[in-house]
């Protein structure tokens, strides 16, 4: 039996998330031809030089030129423009999707760019770090990680079939749900989370009591743990806020309103309210473990100093 899943692959867009897609249809030979295309000679060259496809160009267009699945994986705010000069060279039947993180955007800026005879599937794998660049990306990234599908109303079953055995050829496990639910999903798991650690961290840089070699210094005690989300690329993340904007919005809201009880129980020395939440949110923990989203070791696994190396 073979391996390969499409004769030809484009990857447009080769940071963290397309270089781990091309680590991966690599190491699993699921291509023939892997075509890399990025906006930047400087990428494109470290994307050649890591060996990550079999051609390499500066150009979309001509990237696309043949291909059976086109994987675009740039900010979500430039999906639109790249649709839209990658369109008029997408070969007939051949399967075109992101991995944006925002897909009701997406989906408004790319769908009027593509042709008819092309098959549209909007996805977004739930995987990543808060690394950049094509020297990000890593083999198994999307292993045991979640794939989202917001297809279109009338996609054509087979090309959702072939995109699905794709995904799980990576290790994902694929869902599928419209585009609002899904913003609307990531607005909370993801994308709040990302906000309040820019906020946290941006509030300890602002402080003027406290010096910043302070903040540092004590991090351990639970501010690094934001560090890590807030540390993640600025593009990105700005394209995520402006693109999921109303959404982010309603979950900002009803966590402003959740905060000011909090903020009410400790003015009132009510730890009866206080004890029930942080007991609901131990629990909450305890279920991303059991679900195999996260690893049963203290302090996400970071090693003791008595550990091994
Ligand atoms: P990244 O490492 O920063 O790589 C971005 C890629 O997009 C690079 O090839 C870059 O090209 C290109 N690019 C940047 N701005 C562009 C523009 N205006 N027009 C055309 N190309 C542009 O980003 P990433 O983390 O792989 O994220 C890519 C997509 O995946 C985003 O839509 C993000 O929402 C989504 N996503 C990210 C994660 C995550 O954890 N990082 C997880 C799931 C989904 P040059 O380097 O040549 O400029």
């Amino acid at each position: 039996m073979t391996d390969i899943l499409f004769e030809r692959i484009a990857l447009i867009g080769i940071g963290l998330i397309g270089s781990s897609i091309a680590r991966d249809v690599k190491e699993l030979g699921l291509a023939h031809e892997v075509v890399i295309s990025t906006r930047s000679a400087e990428t494109l060259k470290r994307a050649e030089e890591l060996e990550l496809g079999t051609a390499y160009t500066t150009s979309a267009a001509d990237a696309v030129k043949n291909a059976d699945l086109v994987i675009i994986s740039v900010p979500v705010g430039a999906s639109g423009s790249v649709a839209e000069h990658i369109a008029p060279s997408l070969k007939p039947g051949a399967i075109v999707t992101d991995v944006g993180s925002t897909k009701a955007s997406v989906i408004a800026q790319m769908a009027p760019h593509i042709p008819q005879n092309v098959h549209f599937i909007p996805g977004h794998p739930l995987a990543g770090t808060e690394k950049s660049g094509p020297d990000a990306g890593f083999t198994g990234l999307f292993r045991d990680r979640w794939c989202i599908f917001t297809p279109l109303p009338g996609t054509n079953a087979e090309a959702l079939a072939q995109l699905r055995s794709f995904w799980e050829r990576l290790g994902s496990r694929i869902d599928e749900m419209d585009a609002e639910h899904h913003d609307k999903v990531l607005a909370i798991v993801s994308h709040l989370p990302h906000i309040i650690a820019y906020n946290i961290v941006g509030t300890a840089d602002d402080l003027g009591t406290v010096t910043e070699s302070e903040v540092i210094k004590y991090s351990a005690s639970g501010f690094r743990d934001f560090t890590r989300l807030a540390a993640s690329d600025p593009t990105m993340w700005r394209d995520v806020c402006l693109h999921n904007k109303d959404a982010i919005l309603e979950m900002l809201a009803r966590f402003s309103e959740d905060l000011a009880y909090l903020q009410r129980a400790i003015r009132w020395g009510e730890g009866d309210k206080l004890f029930e939440l942080f007991s609901r949110t131990r629990d909450i923990r305890r279920s991303i473990v059991q679900a195999g989203q996260d690893v049963d070791a203290a302090n996400f696994g970071r090693p003791t100093p008595d550990a091994k190396p």
